[in-house]
């Protein structure tokens, strides 16, 4: 594989689509010393099939606002790679979704599906609809829409979307009601993230962000250090920060700040349990501010407006609300305030420059689609119970995850070790999940 000559023929193919070819060249340029030594995955255009996906659906959803009037949307569902399983990954309901957004999704979920090492495909979707100061009857109605296009293309053996920016268990609910009702059955396991007695699973909604958080434990370990004390930056204040909030109080470490699209709110003596409940009445508010944190919790926080979180001293810092948000000066002030641990946790949550420099100064850097990688994992442990009509206790779901993420997390040191003994943990978080999949696309031949 010539990589340059690969990108330049995706560029003339797919113009202006930044975030997918960025995607794309960060795996291959990975897997590239890997993949020359198997001449046989050449011959089968292993990377020339995997870059496009099996197909992708562009709909029209069409609602009825408060107000009486007709809204319309466009829905997508892109179904990437089923080497592995039945398609699987979120939907994400935001204003800059469009088909390059979502396709750049698609494929880290292939490779971030396969280190889970269950029997997962990579599939990805959502709508341009922006559920900021919607009402609870507009968010329904538009998820019914959605789902009434879309329902014949999802199930279990199929394709199973679930939660991500935009889509929690509200939604989920709303969809899954939906399509039950279309398909005339309970095939539970055409949705994840669904809620705790109708077939959701224990510790779904905490999963992405406990996993995060396992994950990192392993990166400080790897360095003889504790999470003890730790003081982390998180971003955004949703579903996979409020888990890594969690479980970071948890084990001793100290959550110093979150943010918004507002500002940063900083927390001088960590987050509390009782400031970490407070963000699920923060993101049921749809009004996206940060502030309110601080107005709910004066003296204990400080807002400040236009700033973000790695502006703050810390030890750690955790990215968890959307791609490319840890830009290159934003990793220099990091490095200059003595960050010694990064690990993305929203789907490439830094940009290729930030990256760099991180790296470049010797700072571990975890990268999203290993570190993220315990939501999807729960979602398939999700199916599994809802295949076996039964539910695991909070507890042995928590184990599985953590086993998950502790197979994963060295997995991506056995590929990721280099010559002179440092982990390049994204290198290994490619090479390793890519591996699962060529192989197995070589077991099934040309389809
Ligand atoms: N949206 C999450 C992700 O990026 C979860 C997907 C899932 O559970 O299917 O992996």
């Amino acid at each position: 594989m010539n990589v340059q000559n690969i990108m330049t023929n995706l560029e003339a193919k797919h113009p202006g689509e930044k975030e997918y070819l960025q995607a794309v060249r960060e795996v291959l340029e990975s897997v590239e010393e890997v993949y020359n030594q198997h001449p046989e995955y050449e011959k089968a255009k292993i990377v020339e099939r995997l870059v496009e996906p099996d197909r992708i659906f562009k709909f029209r959803v069409v609602w009825v606002d408060d107000n009486g009037e007709t809204q319309v949307n466009l829905g997508y569902r892109v179904q990437y790679n089923a080497a592995l399983g039945a398609y699987k990954g979120g939907l994400r309901f935001h204003p800059a979704v469009n088909e390059s957004m979502l396709k750049f999704l698609g494929f880290e979920q292939i490779f971030k599906n396969s280190l889970t090492m269950l029997p997962l495909g990579g599939g990805k979707g959502g709508a341009d609809f922006n559920p900021q100061g919607k009402s609870d009857a507009e968010i329904m109605r538009f998820c019914q829409a959605f789902v009434y296009e879309l329902w014949r293309n999802i199930g279990p053996d199929q394709d199973s979307p679930a939660g991500d920016v935009g889509v929690g268990g509200r939604e989920i609910g709303y969809m899954y009601g939906m399509y039950k009702k279309l398909a005339r059955e309970h095939s539970t396991g055409a949705l994840t993230g669904k809620s705790y007695g109708w077939g959701g699973s224990l510790i779904r909604p905490e999963a992405t962000g406990f996993g995060a958080i396992y994950y990192v434990d392993r990166m400080v370990k790897q360095n003889n250090d504790t999470l003890v004390g730790k003081r982390i930056a998180l971003s955004g204040f949703g579903n996979v920060a409020w888990g890594a909030a969690t479980k970071a109080l948890e084990l001793g470490a100290k959550v110093v700040a979150i943010s918004g699209p507002d500002g940063v709110c900083e927390i001088a003596d960590g987050i509390t349990k009782e400031m970490i409940d407070y963000m699920l009445v923060m993101r049921a508010s749809n009004r996206n501010k940060v502030q309110d944190m601080a107005d709910k919790f004066p003296g204990q926080c400080k807002f400040t407006a236009g700033k973000k979180s790695w502006c703050v001293k810390v030890d750690i810092a955790m990215p968890c609300a959307f791609q490319n948000e840890l830009a290159e000066e934003d990793a220099k002030e990091l490095i200059a305030n003595g960050v010694k641990y990064v690990a993305e946790v929203s789907n490439m949550g830094s940009q290729p420059g930030a990256i760099k420099a991180i790296q470049a100064a010797g700072i571990p850097f975890g990268p999203g689609k290993a570190v993220n990688a315990g939501g999807v994992a729960t979602s398939g442990l999700e199916i599994a119970q809802n295949a076996a009509h039964f539910n695991w206790t909070a507890e042995e779901v928590d184990a599985k995850l953590h086993k998950i993420m502790n197979d994963i997390y060295d997995m991506c040191v056995k590929y990721g070790t280099q010559a002179d003994g440092h982990i390049d943990y994204v290198k290994g978080a490619n090479i390793a999940g890519f591996m699962r999949v060529a192989d197995a696309m070589m077991a099934q031949g040309i389809i």
